[in-house]
């Protein structure tokens, strides 16, 4: 076969494989774990209001929780998305619940936007992580939430004085509770001795993806949103008082538009097409494990993560049975085996234990990045739009679907810390998703060496 071919098989593979997961698709390597217990619903047989007061574009946990909180303000809300209704990342990620402050180097923060507003942004982070478990609680969404506690291992032994110090920062700064745990009593956190100690947060909690989406959409459902799938806006043209959405299935005419579609951002609005850096991250469930390994490898069943620059996160399934790992996406655009080997390579460094376990499949995602590391909402040319989760986005999306539905409605509620933040583009824009496996490379060799 010639190299071109070649690439172009490869090319055609990965096209059908994004034609399955388009659909809702079968197959190990293409279809999520979580849509076992959540089949994605197409929502794709209802005549489509020619009138609404809100278009939401996107179905994720943004464009859902902006949905339900407009629908049970009364307003007539369209939430339009170009596939399944959550098939994009918020029916694919690890389920992982955090504040996003794990993220931040408090330091550099405070640096960055002073010593009030990194106060303000980080104590919004814990705002928003207590907001989806009371959310969850009061709508009486089954997904399996549980307040586990997050475990992140260090990767070098300089980064635990490091994490400490941070840890610290954040617990005077916006009074993040935390513990750290020494290499030499890592054990009781995990059945593992690749890590040179880790922190954790007690707080951070684990879910079911697919359910919690499917819990978020049947309560807009019932507040009267209109949810159609396989209906991409593909085009918004302002009128006198509002806009036109255009889709395939005719324009929608309406007061507000709100655009969630994060990793999934296209050239809908060049604004926020400048603005946003997809990266892919892939997931790969083992087969059920031997009874017990499960609670040796992870004794106190958290979710965890680690401090390398390319970072790998894992959790066990809700049922405790698997081990779901993350991270880089490698080959998997290819949707077979091989492609995610890589991943089960990186588990079996962590947990030798867990080499040679069979690999019952493995699926793909699309996260959206900002160039700040931030994420933001606001409105461009009177279009809203929420978006950037920068890999933190089940309670970051939930949190800030709310906020910019509280905007529209002109409700004191949208304030938000992160409204002060300038959501810069970068002069090389265009080129940054190209760019992306080769910084991957970059990171991989500096953490390697
Ligand atoms: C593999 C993976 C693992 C992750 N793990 C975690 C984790 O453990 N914890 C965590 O907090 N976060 C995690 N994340 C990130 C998290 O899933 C996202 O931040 C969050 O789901 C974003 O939600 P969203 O609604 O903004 O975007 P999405 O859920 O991606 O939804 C955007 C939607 O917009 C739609 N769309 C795009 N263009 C159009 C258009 N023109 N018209 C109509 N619809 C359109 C897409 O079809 C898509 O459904 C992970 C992400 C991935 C991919």
């Amino acid at each position: 076969m010639g190299r071109n071919h070649g690439l172009i098989k490869v090319r055609e593979q990965v096209v059908m494989a994004e034609q399955v997961a388009a659909i809702g698709g079968e197959g190990p390597y293409v279809t999520p774990y979580w849509w076992q217990a959540a089949p994605r619903r197409r929502f794709d047989d209802m005549p489509l209001p020619a009138m609404a007061d809100v278009v939401v574009i996107g179905a994720g946990f943004t464009g859902t929780s902006a949905a339900l909180t407009l629908a049970r303000a009364g307003r007539r809300v369209v939430l339009l998305d170009a596939g399944a209704p959550g098939q994009g990342a918020s029916s694919r990620n690890g389920g992982q619940v955090g504040s996003g402050n794990q993220k931040f180097k408090v330091a550099a923060l405070t640096a960055w936007q002073g010593a009030a507003r990194a106060s303000a942004l980080l104590r919004e982070g814990t705002a928003m992580l207590e907001h989806i478990g009371a959310l969850i609680e009061r709508e009486g969404i089954d997904c399996d939430y549980t307040v586990c506690g997050r475990f992140r291992g260090c990767v070098r032994p300089e980064h635990y004085d490091a994490m400490g110090r941070d840890m610290e920062d954040l617990r005077r700064v916006a009074g993040v509770e935390s513990f750290m745990v020494p290499r030499a009593e890592q054990a009781r956190e995990i059945g593992s001795d690749y890590y040179h100690g880790g922190s954790v947060l007690p707080n951070d909690a684990s879910l079911h993806p697919g359910k919690y989406h499917g819990g978020l959409l049947d309560r807009a459902l019932a507040a009267g949103a209109s949810v159609h799938g396989f209906c991409p806006a593909t085009a918004i043209a302002p009128e006198r008082s509002g806009f036109s959405v255009a889709t395939p299935r005719g324009p929608i005419r309406c007061g507000h538009v709100i655009v969630a579609t994060n990793g999934y951002t296209d050239g809908l609005v060049p604004f926020l097409r400048r603005r946003m850096v997809t990266v892919r991250s892939a997931i790969i469930a083992t087969d059920e494990l031997a009874p017990g390994l499960v609670d040796r490898l992870m004794p106190k069943r958290r979710v965890y993560g680690c401090t390398a620059r390319v970072f790998h996160y894992f959790r066990p399934s809700p049922d405790g049975t698997r081990m779901l790992w993350g991270g880089r996406v490698g080959g998997a655009l290819r949707g077979d085996a091989e492609g995610y080997r890589h991943l089960a390579a990186d588990m079996a460094r962590v947990f030798p234990a867990l080499a040679g376990v069979g690999i019952a499949g493995g699926w793909s995602g699309q996260i959206g990045y900002t160039f700040d590391d931030m994420p933001h909402m606001g409105a461009a040319g009177g279009i809203h739009y929420a978006l950037g989760f920068c890999g933190t986005g089940v309670s970051r999306a939930t949190w800030f679907g709310d906020k910019i539905a509280r905007k529209v409605l002109g409700d004191p509620g949208g304030a938000s810390a992160f409204d002060e933040l300038i959501f810069l583009s970068h002069p090389f824009w265009f080129a940054a998703e190209r760019a992306v496996p080769w910084v991957e490379a970059w990171y991989r060799l500096r953490d390697s060496l």
